[in-house]
């Protein structure tokens, strides 16, 4: 791996569980520079552990034993403090702009698997504990984006991924439909780690939950309605997460 860079923040305190999610994020900042200011500011109170520059620079800020601020209220797996359960990593990047994004650049991208690599080398963190910051936020977050190339990053190993997945003929899920196929939806995502209530209807909280999912693991078409292709990926990952 490069070498990396050191630029200590303040912005930190002290783990209140073990280490089991790799978040990842966007700057939503014009420059690494910029960020890094913004990251290691006091008044800021955010950091994460590492920013990889868009020529895959790695700079750390928190050590990797201490809890760094980069999730906000957060939730997965039934964790409410995911900052004391995860390593983050910000990826400089203008963000969404005009609600398009360019894609991560290679050297970056190479850079964000070796890193992870390594981290998930050594610490428990299963394929379906590296997240977004999109995932343990939903309501709340876009980053790090759809154009992340998540499959790409899972066929070397890190995260979890599913190809080739049948899609069953089953309606579509959308805002405001209640029963049986909702509420088993609501428990697959829940089982999978996603924070939602199970009460089998489909509210903006299931919406934003399955706009997430989508953002993760079906790029192509993001609009919160759980098609037959979507639902048939939420099952497919959750039978791969506990496999
Ligand atoms: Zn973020």
């Amino acid at each position: 791996m490069a070498p990396i860079a050191s630029c200590p923040s303040p912005n930190f305190d002290s783990r209140r569980c073990p280490v089991s999610l790799l978040i990842l994020h966007y700057t939503n900042m014009p420059s690494a520079e910029q960020a890094l200011a913004r990251l290691c500011d006091p008044a800021s109170k955010v950091s994460a552990h590492y920013l990889i520059d868009r020529q895959g620079q790695i700079t750390q800020m928190v050590d990797e034993g201490a809890r760094a601020w980069h999730a906000g209220v957060a939730h997965w797996a039934g964790l409410d403090d995911v900052n004391s359960a995860s390593i983050g990593i910000e990826l400089d990047h203008v963000g969404h702009v005009d609600g398009h994004m360019a894609a991560y650049p290679p050297l970056q991208m190479a850079a964000l698997v070796d890193l992870s690599r390594d981290i998930i080398s050594r610490h428990p963190i299963a394929p379906a504990g590296v997240l977004g910051h999109s995932d343990v936020a939903p309501m709340r977050k876009i980053d790090p984006g759809e154009a992340l190339d998540w499959r790409q990053l899972a066929a070397q190993g890190v995260g979890l991924w599913a190809d080739n997945v049948p899609v069953e003929n089953v309606d579509t899920l959308t805002l405001n439909t209640e029963g049986p196929a909702v509420a088993a939806l609501q428990k697959t995502l829940a089982a999978y780690g996603y924070g939602v209530v199970q009460d089998g209807v489909y509210g903006p909280q299931t919406q934003a939950v399955v706009r997430a999912f989508q953002r993760h693991f079906r790029a192509q078409k993001i609009d919160g309605a759980a098609d037959g292709q979507t639902q048939s990926l939420i099952y497919a990952l959750c039978r791969l997460a506990v496999s």
